[in-house]
């Protein structure tokens, strides 16, 4: 975590209200997001386009398909206002821990049904579906998250889910649920996620990272189990920094994460993480939203 207080939003509370506090605001604003160069007909392209006098609608004049901004994205939720799309958007782009179900139906006044199933949209729409490989210094790591087994050792890992992740040193993060931390699991992630020419790969000694290096790669290992921690420049606290976000944001807001959701819930924590410096977190992540089609409450539910 390079900075820990963040980077300043260009976005808080009270300017959230006053420039999106209504429908007409909002729709405008998407207006601009989705259409930068003019509303566009999203069935055939022309851009020779009325308006209705409601303002909501507009009319293609080569295809008279009928359309409005949120048509065929994921805004296009019949009861949902869209200033509760945005406020629920804002709310959990700026906690850095993430915001649960429930705080989310008590902030919008909504069952907890429909605030389930608008933070899983918006998670959903915060992956990153063709990220950058990591290069530079990575640091890679895996933690155990969830499934507490009463009477069992403080090492017994069966019931827990898996979850590998790397930082590149100042950059990005790409966590994954893994099945195993074998050798083959691990080394599969390390070359999925970073440059052939990486510098180097810092782990600890856990001997399934073994051979990861070749010849224009390090691997250089803390070896954790001799209760070393830092030596020089290596040590793999970046990664640490975030499984301690993790397992705060499951304690503190989510409280229990299904294994089948758990994934989303890393893509939402890496979101946040690799957009720590970007100011523009609220907009863009509003860009992600109206260009992710809708996920229906049906399909996630039966994941
Ligand atoms: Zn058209």
């Amino acid at each position: 975590m390079s900075k820990k207080n963040g980077t300043k939003q260009d976005i808080n509370l009270v300017n959230l209200i006053e420039k999106y506090g209504n429908e007409d605001k909002c729709r405008a604003f998407l207006e601009e997001l989705r259409w930068p160069d003019g509303v566009t007909c999203p069935r055939c392209g022309s851009k020779s386009i009325s308006r209705y006098r409601d303002k909501y609608v507009f009319d293609c004049n080569s295809c008279r398909y009928q359309f409005s901004v949120t048509a065929g994205t994921i805004f296009h939720d019949s009861h949902l206002p869209l200033w509760k799309w945005f406020l629920a958007t804002y709310m959990m782009v700026e906690s850095k821990k993430g915001i649960s179900a429930n705080q989310m139906k008590r902030a919008l006044s909504v069952s907890y049904k429909t605030s389930w199933y608008l933070c899983h949209r918006i998670r959903n729409a915060m992956s990153d579906g063709n990220p950058n490989l990591l290069k530079g210094i990575v640091e890679v790591d895996e933690t155990y998250v969830g499934g507490k087994t009463k009477g069992m050792g403080h090492g017994y890992k069966g019931n827990k889910t898996i979850v590998v992740g790397a930082t590149q040193r100042g950059g990005e993060a790409r966590l994954q649920v893994v099945d195993d931390n074998g050798r083959k699991t691990l080394h599969q992630f390390i070359r999925e996620n970073t440059m052939p020419n990486t510098e180097a790969i810092y782990t600890d000694d856990w001997p399934a990272y073994n051979g990861i290096a070749d010849a224009d790669t390090r691997h250089e290992t803390i070896n954790h189990s001799q209760e070393e921690w830092v030596r020089g420049d290596v040590h793999t606290n970046s990664v640490e920094g975030i499984w301690s976000l993790l397992k705060r944001s499951i304690v503190g807001s989510y409280h229990k994460v299904s294994t089948k959701h758990l994934d989303s819930y890393l893509d939402e924590l890496e979101w946040r993480f690799n957009n720590r410096e970007n100011p523009y977190l609220f907009r863009d992540t509003l860009l992600k939203l109206i260009k992710s089609g809708n996920l229906p409450y049906q399909e996630l539910v039966a994941q």
